[in-house]
């Protein structure tokens, strides 16, 4: 059983614009803040002491500390004023918010041993502990800059994102990918040198998410028993690729029981409800399209258990967090080849991977999911996670303490 006395480690970890208290699936809160959250609160069991630094969503001077589990504490900084249109305007208050935090140090005799940081902004700030303090510094970016630019449609990351990344990973100590392909990315994109990269793949909460009966769980939803449902979860970003499912729901529309349940809401660059609501008119599926809104972790669970299949659309995504949570749930996922997907989507057993991404390969793909009539069956759910079962936080965490045990004991 994993210890909850303190050992004499203690970790810095940053999280400076999306905190893991923010309410996921909003603009800046999705997989990096439950990453976060349930890496932290693992390291806590384990008797690690974990100080999490985030900016006060409200920008108010600090510092606000919350106790977010054992050994495990939220230290909410300032960093700029409330609201911003990007993440990249919190760059110029970086600094300030380094030092708010070595204030906060000093203030409580503190001597941290490693500093973990989650996305470039935090990296940044990463890089200021690492050379104030004199200690080790690993990084996970999430996404990368470079990577998203590169997308279809691409965005516009600007070139201070791609720089800074591009400088992290030549001083970090450690670079944590959340899969092989990440890995790649950073050495295609940014020369990462492959002996400061370890593969670590992301978790899953696996007694939360289980497969719950599908019928109460429509019953609770206020879904009917007869329909087909497929569902999305995520922020609303045309990273997303919602439109694609959107169109490929269309494509489908002649399916007498088709159901469209949309999980999340605003994402960066989202269009407007009114705008996706026309969007959703002129395809021709206002009528079997359900938003549900942004649903807490605590009842996804139900919708993973009540959908016959989950669409994961993205052009991008370093990992896919939701993908391991449906498949926990037993459900089949029908998902574009981006972050861990082709590793745990098996065709033909959890789901399937359109070649070429199309609407159309979509729609081929989903329809071929709804006619198997076996996968809903208790046996393949049970099969479904079983392919997902390797996946624990707790595994997550002790593949995370070797890599801060080997790091601080080089220093
Ligand atoms: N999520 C949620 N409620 C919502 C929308 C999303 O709890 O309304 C969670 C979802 O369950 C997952 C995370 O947000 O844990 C999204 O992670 P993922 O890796 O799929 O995408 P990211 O947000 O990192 O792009």
């Amino acid at each position: 059983m994993p210890r909850s006395r303190p050992n004499n480690r203690h970790i810095a970890m940053l999280s400076v614009h999306s905190s893991p208290l923010g309410r996921l699936g909003s603009r800046d809160t999705g997989g990096m803040s439950v990453y976060v959250c349930s890496l932290a609160t693992e390291l806590g069991r384990r008797g690690y002491r974990v100080d999490v630094f985030t900016r006060h969503p409200e920008g108010r001077n600090g510092p606000a500390v919350t106790r977010l589990s054992a050994n495990v504490r939220l230290i909410e900084l300032k960093a700029g004023e409330n609201g911003y249109s990007h993440p990249a305007e919190l760059y110029p208050h970086l600094g300030s918010f380094f030092e708010s935090m070595e204030h906060f140090r000093a203030g409580e005799s503190l001597r941290y041993d490693l500093v973990h940081s989650h996305y470039w902004l935090s990296g940044q700030v990463g890089a200021l502990a690492q050379r104030e303090w004199g200690v080790p510094h690993a990084i996970m970016f999430h996404t990368l800059g470079a990577r998203k630019n590169g997308a279809m449609p691409p965005e516009e990351e600007p070139n201070l994102r791609l720089q800074t990344e591009e400088r992290l990973v030549r001083t970090c100590h450690r670079i944590v990918a959340a899969t092989p392909r990440e890995g790649r990315d950073l050495e295609r994109l940014y020369g990462a040198d492959p002996e400061r990269i370890r593969v670590v793949p992301c978790g899953v909460d696996l007694e939360l998410f289980r497969p719950l009966d599908r019928e109460l769980s429509r019953r609770a939803l206020g879904f009917s028993p007869h329909e087909a449902i497929v569902l999305f979860v995520g922020r609303f970003s045309p990273i997303k690729g919602l439109e694609r499912l959107l169109e490929a729901a269309g494509l489908l529309g002649d399916h007498p029981r088709l159901r469209l349940v949309l999980v999340g809401g605003e994402g960066a660059g989202a269009p407007a409800p009114r705008e996706l609501a026309q969007r959703i008119a002129e395809l021709g599926i206002d009528g079997l399209t359900r938003f549900a809104g942004q649903v807490t972790h605590q009842r996804l669970p139900e919708y993973y258990s009540a959908a016959d299949v989950l669409v994961v659309p993205s052009h991008y995504e370093s990992f896919g967090l939701v993908t391991l949570e449906a498949l926990a749930c037993g459900t089949p996922v029908v998902s574009t080849a981006v972050g861990v997907m082709e590793q745990i989507i098996l065709p033909g057993e959890t789901g399937c991977v359109p070649s070429g991404g199309s609407p159309a390969a979509f729609a081929e793909c989903i329809r071929g999911v709804l006619l198997d009539g076996a996968r809903g069956t208790p046996e393949a759910r049970a099969r479904a996670r079983e392919k997902v079962l390797e996946f624990s936080w707790s595994r997550v965490a002790s593949a995370i303490i070797d890599q801060y045990t080997e790091l601080i004991g080089t220093f």
